[in-house]
């Protein structure tokens, strides 16, 4: 469904709206209620403060350039991964999450956003790596299927665009909630993909962020149930969609280290037990939480009641993982948002990151054991 914003909140989990209360069987979620005569705008503000969080858009920003673009090694291969400006995400309630704060508040014209895109494929780094890319992840750091905020047009000219100018890539992953998904229009967007020299496959990247549904939906806001995700799981598998589900290891504040890892590991099981049971690809995109400015996080951080994970926890969580029917990506970037101190690198993680990074490629569940083993050991 890609409708109006009050059709969206009507439609979050399986939820219905009473009064400004968003009801399912075992959550409440509490979203400002949008009038239908509400600019976009005033919603979005709303939202942000509803959920504790004190950042403004980023309005000074040239509306014809990205907001960021970079590379990934996975064990798809060489990853671009490109987030486009536009105006922000209309959910924009998830407590520890500043992504909007990189969007502007008003809506970003299709011209702007083709002259994004046309910027990053005019990149000297991308001309010169294109025949090696095998993955493009496009994200706005919002829904790239919400028409509202990505125009449909930006949409079929980034498509363009990447057919030809990227000869080698075999996966197209685009960042949405799940309640955009539209099977008329993925079925649309994987012909295009077909007519590529080299047909590439859609993975759609979903954010789950947490297992448990009272801390997803209670506590971070999330406005995610499990029966909304398994509807998509099941309306993406006839055209063999992938899937990519972003999860944080301790996004909330009332989560203990322990908590935090045991809590990705439950997720590990679903996301495996899942796709085993749907044949659906999935991978988890594992975020270690970092403390992202203008968020109730960062109040806690400020007061001592909260600290980011540690990395060998990170790699318990991974470690789960050993013979599951899924992959997990290591996110190790913060791409700028996070609070000075407040990241999951900490000085001293160099050996702990490389292991990370050298497992997103190979997927080598015995090399992260062994290296586990020796910095238990403190080698
Ligand atoms: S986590 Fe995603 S859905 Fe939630 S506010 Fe951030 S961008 Fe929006």
């Amino acid at each position: 469904m890609r409708g109006r914003l009050p059709d969206l909140l009507a439609d979050v989990g399986d939820g219905y709206l009473a009064g400004s209360h968003v009801v399912r069987s075992d959550v409440v979620v509490t979203p400002p209620e949008p009038r239908s005569d509400q600019p976009i705008r005033r919603h979005l503000l709303e939202a942000t403060q509803a959920s504790g969080k004190t950042y403004t858009f980023d309005e000074q920003h040239d509306p014809s350039v990205p907001v960021a673009h970079w590379f990934q090694h996975s064990d798809d291969g060489l990853v671009l991964f490109i987030v486009l400006y536009t105006q922000a995400c209309r959910w924009s309630c998830c407590t520890g999450c500043n992504l909007p704060s990189t969007s502007s508040g008003d809506p970003v014209h299709y011209g702007d956003i083709i002259r994004q895109i046309d910027r990053v494929f005019r990149n000297h780094e991308v001309v010169t790596r294109r025949n090696e890319i095998r993955k493009t992840i496009v994200s706005n750091n919002g829904s790239v299927l919400d028409e509202a905020t990505f125009p449909t047009t930006a949409l079929l000219h980034l498509l363009v665009r990447i057919n030809q100018d990227l000869p080698q890539m075999a996966v197209l992953s685009l960042e949405t909630r799940a309640e955009y998904v539209d099977i008329e229009e993925l079925e649309f967007l994987a012909r295009v993909m077909r007519e590529r020299s080299t047909p590439a496959e859609i993975e759609l990247a979903v954010g789950f962020e947490a297992f448990d549904d009272d801390l997803r939906n209670r506590v971070f806001k999330k406005g995610l149930s499990l029966a909304t995700f398994e509807r998509l799981v099941d309306r993406i598998r006839h055209p063999n969609f992938r899937l990519k589900c972003y999860f944080m290891q301790k996004p909330v504040v009332a989560m203990s280290d322990d908590e935090a890892v045991e809590d990705i590991r439950r997720g590990v099981d679903y996301l495996h037990d899942l796709s085993l049971r749907t044949g659906v690809r999935i991978n988890m995109h594992l975020n270690p939480t970092f403390v992202a400015k203008g968020t109730p996080l960062e109040e806690a951080f400020r007061r001592g009641t909260y600290s980011p994970p540690q990395l060998d926890d990170v790699m318990r969580a991974v470690l789960h993982g050993a013979a599951k029917s899924i992959s997990i990506f290591v996110g190790l970037y913060d791409e700028g948002l996070c609070v000075p101190g407040g990241s999951f690198r900490r000085p001293g993680d160099d050996r702990l990151v490389g292991a990370l990074e050298s497992f997103n490629r190979t997927q080598d569940y015995g090399a992260l054991a062994e290296f586990s083993r020796q910095f238990s050991a403190g080698f």
